[in-house]
């Protein structure tokens, strides 16, 4: 068979069914779906009962699908995925790192899966143990002096922050006076967002050419109306914002509070505590951080620890320890008057906490401190085996911390990040974060975490060499790619822009 044609391997590439081996087609679940079919087996009893109840009379527009079929869709689904379990997710800013299975197991332990927020006290101290241990590890770990732990998420930590800002601000009669925030450019857009919901307004803080916070322009923009700043440190650049204590002084001195955007304290934890740097709130993200599963939506948690000054505000409820080490709940407003309110009904997210506590205590001290040497370690390996064949903007400042940033410069002409970040996917590695931050032109956030090895990196390295020398060269392959990917190039505007949720029956 060895007078094969080219034309001959395309046509045997095309298969009937549409699959590519493992690379299996899969319609809409509606599309699978029939009225007639159900994957639900009721008992007898069960059965009897329903015909008893009330009977809807137009059809209920489910999908109707036998358990195989049902199991087989979501399977086929996942496998079109790209996870932390199958590669490296140089996803910069997202701090994708492996999740330790002893973690898991920890927090699928029933006495900390199976809780119900609603159960006796007196039934769930060890639940509440591990919220107030991992309470006083956040608070050892950021030099601060309070935290609130019910925050959900990194963006629910902001409002919670920025709520603990404005009861301070109100406590001294100056929240009327004292609205505007302070961003700089280079922030995660929950930043701005966050302020404005909480119902500041916001006004950009430049950066210098080195990359961090322009300290001048900060310092000329202090004034009687500025409720406070919020800085994100090392910032989305993936730079240590050197000035932070000098920035916090002159914050406080003209009477404003300085919150940290603390998603980035993978790269310092153990090495600096935010709370020697005159932070007054920071959150934290655990997902990111201490390990905790995320993405695809699944759950984060946020707690924010809190400065002397805005402890007081913290929300309800807290988690406290007696003189003897038992713990107790502080859970109504006629206990602690100053508490701006709740963020959420309860607690918080307890798989995230038993899952931190875990991290945490799997590390000790000392290896809490190694997972951001080997964080920043990891980056800079990166640009160091990078940045002859990409631009780096602020590698001329010195190494980065965590994350590794290079811009489109030098590409050919009408090439883009976009298309080095396509052509990653046929490499087999989800692409890394583009065009953020946006104070650099077609950014390209490269963040390893500490948990790749050398041998993984150098392959990521090899891809990426390769990849930007055909952006460079102009190799029009590159500009539609991916190839290997179950769809082809998509136009991600249009699909965020319009997206088409709603699925619409075709006509009998
Ligand atoms: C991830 C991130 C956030 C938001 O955190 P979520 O947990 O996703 O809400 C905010 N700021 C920065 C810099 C981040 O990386």
């Amino acid at each position: 068979m060895n007078d094969f044609s080219p034309a001959d391997w395309r046509a045997a590439s095309d298969t009937v069914t549409g699959n590519r081996a493992l690379d299996l087609e899969e319609p809409l679940i509606f599309e699978l779906g029939d009225v007639g079919r159900s994957g639900v087996d009721f008992d007898g009893d069960a059965t009897e009962m329903l015909e008893t109840l009330p009977r809807r009379t137009a059809p209920v527009d489910l999908p109707g699908l036998s358990e195989p079929e049902c199991v087989r869709h979501y399977t086929r689904l996942s496998r079109q995925n790209y996870a932390i379990d199958l590669g490296l997710f140089p996803l910069g800013s997202c701090t994708m790192k492996h999740n330790p299975r002893l973690n898991e197991k920890v927090a699928r332990m029933p006495g900390f899966a199976a809780v119900h927020p609603l159960q006796p006290q007196s039934t769930v101290t060890g639940a509440l143990t591990v919220i107030a241990d991992l309470a006083d590890w956040l608070v050892r770990l950021t030099g601060m002096s309070a935290v609130a732990m019910s925050p959900k998420a990194g963006a629910h930590g902001e409002l919670c922050g920025l709520m603990a800002i404005h009861a301070a601000l109100d406590a001294r009669g100056e929240a009327a006076t004292r609205r505007v925030i302070l961003v700089p450019e280079s922030a995660h857009g929950t930043n701005p967002a966050t302020a404005a919901f909480a119902g500041f307004d916001v006004a950009a803080i430049p950066a210098g050419a080195d990359g961090r916070v322009d300290l001048p322009a900060l310092l000329a923009r202090l004034g009687p109306d500025v409720a406070g700043v919020m800085i994100t440190n090392p910032n989305t650049c993936g730079l240590f914002e050197r000035d932070m204590k000098a920035i916090a002084d002159a914050v406080h001195a003209a009477g404003g509070y300085v919150y940290c955007d603390g998603a980035n304290f993978n790269a310092i934890v153990g090495r600096v505590r935010p709370g020697d740097l005159g932070v007054d709130a920071m959150h934290i993200n655990l997902h990111k951080t201490f390990s905790t599963p995320h993405g695809g939506g699944g759950p984060g948690a946020g707690p924010v620890v809190l400065s002397a000054a805005l402890a007081p505000f913290a929300p309800l409820p807290h988690v406290v320890r007696d003189g003897g080490g038992c713990v107790g709940l502080v859970e109504h407003a006629v206990d602690r008057p100053e508490a701006f309110g709740r963020m959420c009904a309860f607690h918080g997210q307890m798989g995230m906490f038993t899952r931190a506590l875990a991290f945490i205590l799997t590390h000790g001290a000392d290896g809490l401190a190694r997972v951001a040497e080997d964080a920043v370690l990891n980056a800079n390996y990166l640009l160091a085996r990078l940045r002859d064949v990409l631009d780096a903007p602020f590698a001329h400042t010195g190494p980065c911390m965590h994350e590794a940033l290079f811009s489109d410069a030098g590409f050919a002409e009408g090439f883009s990040t976009i298309d080095l970040a396509k052509g990653l996917i046929d490499e087999g590695f989800h692409p890394m974060t583009v065009y953020f931050p946006l104070v650099v032109h077609g950014a390209m956030l490269v963040e390893p975490t500490e948990t790749e090895g050398k041998a993984a990196l150098d392959q990521f390295v090899d891809a990426m060499r390769d990849l930007a020398q055909r952006a460079k060269a102009g190799d029009p392959a590159l500009r539609s790619a991916p190839h290997h990917a179950p769809r082809r190039r998509v136009d991600e505007t249009l699909a965020a822009r319009k997206p088409r949720l709603v699925f619409e029956a075709p006509v009998q």
